[in-house]
Order: structure tokens, then C-alpha cells, then sequence
């Protein structure tokens, strides 16, 4: 197989094109360094990256990482060469064009109208900071609250915007305790609404938690950073009502560079209600931030944004529209995967599904001829190690922590001896997995004996 080296013609052609138009201003030295030097030093760093873990692999099922399309890549290679700056309009203006393409074809896939606000951002933390921010801009006397299962990033940021942070408990299949909602609605300004969990990809329940928070006028963050994408294909989902509801949140959190096939540095908020741009501080009035010349950088906490990231996205976004019969079929795949993986997991007399997959992320455990808990870590952080040993035979996983009051609550015949246990996740986001099930689980069966 090619990989990247059967796109480089392409990035060549392109490359000699852009150096046209650069020689186009009139000639100019570049002050580049001695190509001998530059070789030298990238084949140090190429024998460095060989220190990574196999991501383009089926069998580097761990964490939620995968290369990026290659046309992304290509696309942003090209676009940094020129190294456009997405801050303001007069830093780059095709790639905040582009930007403001791409980040409408997210908007119509969650079901946002013109006018709405939204811009990308180097990752999904800044993109949630922004969130919780004009969170607090429209409560500042209100506690944000998420549940326990959301990212820890919620109350870190709230810590960084000194808010008072509610955590929300959950019952044993992530649903939020709506008593204890009802009992705090009175110190709930914003809700945070994970729409697939960074640890077990639980989608939770959006619709039922709109509903509440219209009636006693909480305002709605979903944050989908890891799940925004499967928005395309939710009528596959059994989530599918949740899906339904995205478009009445008030601002919602999707990462690009998650499950967009995008290289690191693409993140991305939207607001539903595009007079939050008052928020952002600016002397313009509201009427600026929806004229046809937005300024992303008004709208934005971040000042230099990489238009490269901006020129990746929307290159992919032609190629794989936001549709079923684009990216969707690559997230079809995904959650394939991790359906045929946990079924022939649930089939297995060696193994135990920890939790059905809500989206591509799947978490389990041997079992344990003891029963105990500890033992269940003990043999999970074995075959983790056992895995990452055989290099062209074995399997990358992650381990995953929960509390030994969950697990025997979902497991009631273990002891608790312990108060953690440690079990196996395996996060199936590349297509490539769904050919792939059949090897991981005789390779995990075959380790573990
Ligand atoms: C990854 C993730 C984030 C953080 O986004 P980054 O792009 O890593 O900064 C936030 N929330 C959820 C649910 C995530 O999965």
C-alpha cells in the first residue's frame, strides 16, 4: 500500500502552481536552508516518529486517534506554505471564506438556521471554553452544571471562568438523575449535554433534557466533540431522538479533527443565536456580527487561527459531503465495527461486554475465574501489555477506569477487593475495523489463553 506517497504528485503539481503565483510578485531570493542540512534533520525526525504507535492500523484499536484523509492533508500542507492566518478577513481571505463554508455545512448538518454564529477553533477545549464562557456572560449568577461522566475539561473551565461547576450524578447507564436536576433547577444556568462521552461514546438523553431546561429556562450546550459527525447517520442509531433535539440546543461543540479526518487543530463552536457575538467584546454593534463581512476574529477567543486547518477541512468536506452518501458511510463503518466486535465479545466465554455500544467506542474485560476485582484489572493490564509486544500479530487497546461500585452494580457475582477496576476500551473509528473484527478477537483470544 501507498498511503501518503500516492497523493504527493498531486501535492507537487499543486506546490509548483502556488510557487507561480508566488513568482507572480515579482522574483525574490527565499531564504530557505541548505536542502542537504534540512534531509539530514528529517530523517532524524522520521526515525523518531517510527516511536508511535500504529494509528493507521485495524489493529491500534486504543484511543480515539487515526490519521487524517489524505486530501486533508495535502490540502493543508499546500495552504501552510502560503500559512494564511484565519484571524481576520485581511489574514487570509480564501481560507475564512472556506472557513465559513465549512462551518455551514456543520450548521445545516445540525439543523441551525441563518443567522447563527459559529467559527472554528484549534481544538474542542478552546471551542467549549467559549461555550461555557458566553455561558456565563448570559447567567453570571448561575452555576453551569454536566454530568459526572462528561469531560473533566467542564469544570476545569469553570474553575478558569470562576463559576461555580454542579456535577450531575448518573445512573449505572449514564442517564442523569432527574431528581437531582429538579432539586438544583433554581442554581442551573447552563446545562452541558455530552452527545457521546469521551470514555464509553454514551450519547446522552438530549431530548428529554431540552425539554426540561426549556420549562425552567436553562440554557443547552451539547458537547459532541467526539460524536457531533454521526448527527449524518443517527437514524441509525437507537439515539435517534437525541440526534432529533441537537438543533435546539443553544450552542454545540464538534471537533473536526476527531471525526472529520482532519489532522490536529480543528475544533469548532456554534451558537444558535448569533447576538451572543456581543459577548465576544467589541465596539461594533450586534448588527456587525451578522453582516456578510463577520470578521471570524471578532467572533473568536483565539486570535491566529492556522487557515491551513480551515483549507483541510473544506477540501474534505467536497470530497466527503456531510451526508449519508459522504462521511456518513466511513461512520457507518465505525459503528459496525464496534457492533460486530461487541456481539462476538457477548458470544465469548473468555470475555464480558462491559457496556453495548452506544457509538464506535466499546469497553470490556476477561472474566475472572475468582471473581474478584482486582483480578479482572490484573488480566486486563496484561493483555494490554501482552498486545502492544507483538508488533505485526498483536493489538493496541486502552484501559479504562471504573469505580468497583459501578462495575458491581453492572456485574453483581464480583468482589470488590479493590476500589478501581481497571477494564479494556477499544475505540473503532476507522473504517478499516470493520474488516478487521474477525483478527482482533481471535488475536485477544489467542493472547489471553
Ligand atoms: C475530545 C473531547 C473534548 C476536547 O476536545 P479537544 O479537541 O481534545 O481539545 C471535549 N469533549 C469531548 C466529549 C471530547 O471527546
Amino acid at each position: 500500500m501507498n498511503w501518503y506517497t500516492s497523493y504527493l504528485p498531486i501535492l507537487e503539481k499543486a506546490l509548483h502552481k502556488t510557487d507561480v503565483w508566488r513568482s507572480s510578485f515579482g522574483d525574490q531570493q527565499s531564504s530557505g536552508s541548505d536542502s542537504k542540512k534540512v534531509e539530514e534533520v528529517i530523517n532524524k525526525l522520521q526515525q523518531r516518529l517510527e516511536g508511535n504507535y500504529p494509528f493507521h492500523h485495524p489493529q491500534y484499536a486504543g484511543q480515539m486517534l487515526k490519521p487524517p484523509h489524505p486530501a486533508a492533508w495535502v490540502a493543508q500542507s499546500l495552504a501552510a506554505t502560503i500559512n494564511p492566518n484565519n484571524h481576520a478577513l485581511d489574514g487570509g481571505p480564501p481560507t475564512s471564506e472556506m472557513e465559513k463554508e465549512a462551518v455551514e455545512m456543520i450548521a445545516e448538518m445540525v439543523g441551525y438556521k441563518q443567522p447563527f454564529l459559529g467559527h472554528l477553533t484549534s481544538a474542542g477545549t478552546i471551542a467549549n471554553l467559549e461555550a461555557l464562557f458566553v455561558a456565563r456572560e448570559i447567567h453570571p449568577d448561575k452555576k453551569i452544571a454536566a454530568t459526572a461522566q462528561a469531560l473533566y475539561t467542564h469544570r476545569r473551565m469553570c474553575h478558569v471562568l470562576n463559576t461555580p461547576f454542579l456535577e450531575i450524578p448518573v445512573d449505572v447507564f449514564g442517564n442523569p438523575d432527574m431528581d437531582f436536576l429538579e432539586k438544583h433547577k433554581e442554581d442551573i444556568g447552563t446545562l452541558v449535554v455530552t452527545m457521546g462521552t469521551t470514555g464509553l461514546g454514551t450519547v446522552e438523553p438530549l431530548s428529554e433534557l431540552v425539554m426540561w431546561a426549556e420549562i425552567n429556562n436553562v440554557r443547552i450546550h451539547v458537547d459532541a466533540a467526539y460524536g457531533g459527525f454521526f448527527k449524518i447517520i443517527s437514524d441509525q442509531l437507537n439515539s435517534s431522538i437525541h440526534w432529533d433535539a441537537l438543533s435546539k440546543a443553544d450552542s454545540i461543540v464538534i471537533d473536526p479533527h476527531k471525526h472529520g479526518l482532519q489532522p490536529y487543530g480543528c475544533g469548532s463552536i456554534l451558537f444558535k443565536d448569533p447576538a451572543v457575538g456581543q459577548y465576544y467584546k467589541h465596539d461594533s454593534p450586534y448588527t456587525y456580527f451578522t453582516s456578510d463581512d463577520l470578521h471570524l476574529g471578532e467572533i473568536s477567543l483565539e486570535c491566529s487561527r492556522a487557515g491551513a486547518s480551515a483549507a483541510a477541512l473544506w477540501v474534505t468536506l467536497q470530497l466527503l459531503p456531510l451526508k449519508r452518501e459522504g462521511l456518513g458511510e466511513i461512520l457507518q463503518k465505525t459503528i459496525d465495527a464496534a457492533n460486530a466486535f461487541s456481539i462476538a465479545m457477548d458470544k465469548s466465554e473468555m470475555f464480558e461486554v462491559y457496556q453495548n455500544p452506544e457509538l464506535d467506542i466499546v469497553a470490556y474485560f476477561p472474566v475472572s475465574k475468582s471473581s474478584k476485582i482486582s483480578e479482572v484489572s490484573g488480566l486486563c493490564r496484561k493483555l494490554f501489555k501482552a498486545g502492544m509486544e507483538d508488533k505485526a500479530g498483536g493489538f493496541h487497546l486502552s484501559l479504562f477506569k471504573v469505580s468497583a461500585k459501578e462495575f458491581t452494580s453492572r456485574f453483581p457475582d464480583y468482589k470488590s477487593d479493590e476500589d478501581t477496576v481497571t477494564i479494556l476500551r477499544s475505540v473503532f473509528m476507522k473504517p478499516e475495523h470493520l474488516d478487521f473484527i474477525p483478527e482482533l478477537v481471535r488475536r485477544l483470544h489467542q493472547k489471553l489463553d
